[in-house]
């Protein structure tokens, strides 16, 4: 029976650790680190997030705020939103919740972000420096998975890892990561063929398709660490993710509970990702990003 990757109790450290150094940056700057989360829209499961978001930052003693916007909202106003919020001084990190509504182009609004306070980790420049190696804000859910595997040593050099996804988000940083922790890294994506004997191979296997339990424990290998990116609500109400967990928990060694797993990392990490923002802009760091992990 599998071991969970308990990611409600390694996001408990995140806090800790976190709470400590907001503690330190407000004794030598004198302010809060500040967080600002845009929402556009009504989307049900992108406030519940954002309200999430800006609950934690406030118990870990952060400045947050959430800037809500109509869906019909013109995208020439959430960019002049961005400008002004690039500027402000008191603003550390910025999120855009995702997705937005289709009238607005995703990239443009990413982009528009400026890198230092970019704490998604979804701008390019900052994927690019995660790609290259150099310190980076990356993006929350892999960095979580991450600081999830050093937390039970996870074993990953020389491993051969399947990453099930390829979205900027999830699925391509996160294998770039794990390729940076000298994992033999394989993508398996829509248009793969013969993703069952792929998968079958991996000593880690990370999914995240998105398709509620659609990986059962035929695709999976005896002994294998597997982690469980989705989110999706049952007609019951009940919270499950891309994996069937009742049938791979009898061969995964390890496995991430959901919900419990990457959920509650992936928030841990955007507060991590702020505080290393604040550091960086206020000179208390000199590392553009929090990224690698040390
Ligand atoms: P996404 O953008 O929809 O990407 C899904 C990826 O899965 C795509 O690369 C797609 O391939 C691939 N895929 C789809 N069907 C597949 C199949 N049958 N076999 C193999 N690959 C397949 O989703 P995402 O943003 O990465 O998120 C994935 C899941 O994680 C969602 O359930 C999302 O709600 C959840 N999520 C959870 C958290 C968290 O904090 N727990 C954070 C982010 C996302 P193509 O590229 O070929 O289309």
């Amino acid at each position: 029976m599998a071991r969970l990757l308990d990611g409600r109790a390694v996001a408990k450290e995140v806090h800790r650790e976190v709470q400590q150094g907001v503690e330190t940056f407000r004794e030598a700057v004198g302010r809060a680190p500040g967080l600002r989360v845009v929402l556009v829209g009504d989307d049900p499961a992108s406030r519940i997030y954002v309200r999430k978001k800006r609950e934690l930052a406030a118990r870990l003693g952060m400045d947050s705020e959430v800037l809500t916007f109509p869906a019909d909202t013109p995208e020439s106003l959430l960019l002049e939103t961005l400008d002004r919020l690039n500027e402000a001084r008191e603003v550390d990190g910025i999120l855009v919740q995702l997705p937005l509504p289709d009238h607005l182009s995703t990239q443009k609004v990413i982009q528009r972000i400026v890198p230092e306070k970019d704490v998604d980790g979804f701008h390019p420049l900052n994927l690019g420096r995660l790609f290259s190696g150099l310190p980076a804000f990356a993006p929350c859910t892999p960095l979580g998975i991450l600081r999830m595997f050093r937390h039970y040593a996870i074993p990953l050099e020389g491993k051969r890892v399947v990453v099930m996804g390829r979205s900027l988000i999830v699925g391509r940083p996160m294998g770039v990561m794990l390729l940076h922790e000298h994992a033999t890294v394989t993508w398996v994506h829509s248009r793969t063929q013969n993703a069952l004997e792929i998968t079958r191979d991996a000593d880690v296997l990370v999914v995240a398709v998105g398709k509620r339990e659609m990986v059962d424990g035929s695709w999976v290998k005896e002994g294998a660490v597997v982690v469980d990116v989705g989110i999706h609500r049952t007609e019951e109400g009940r919270l499950t993710g891309d994996v069937l967990r009742s049938s791979v928990e009898e061969k995964a060694s390890w496995l991430t509970p959901v919900p419990g797993g990457v959920g509650p990392m992936t928030v841990a990490m955007l507060m991590w990702n702020t505080l290393a923002a604040a550091r960086f802009r206020e000179g208390l760091s000199d590392r553009m990003g929090s990224y690698p992990l040390v």
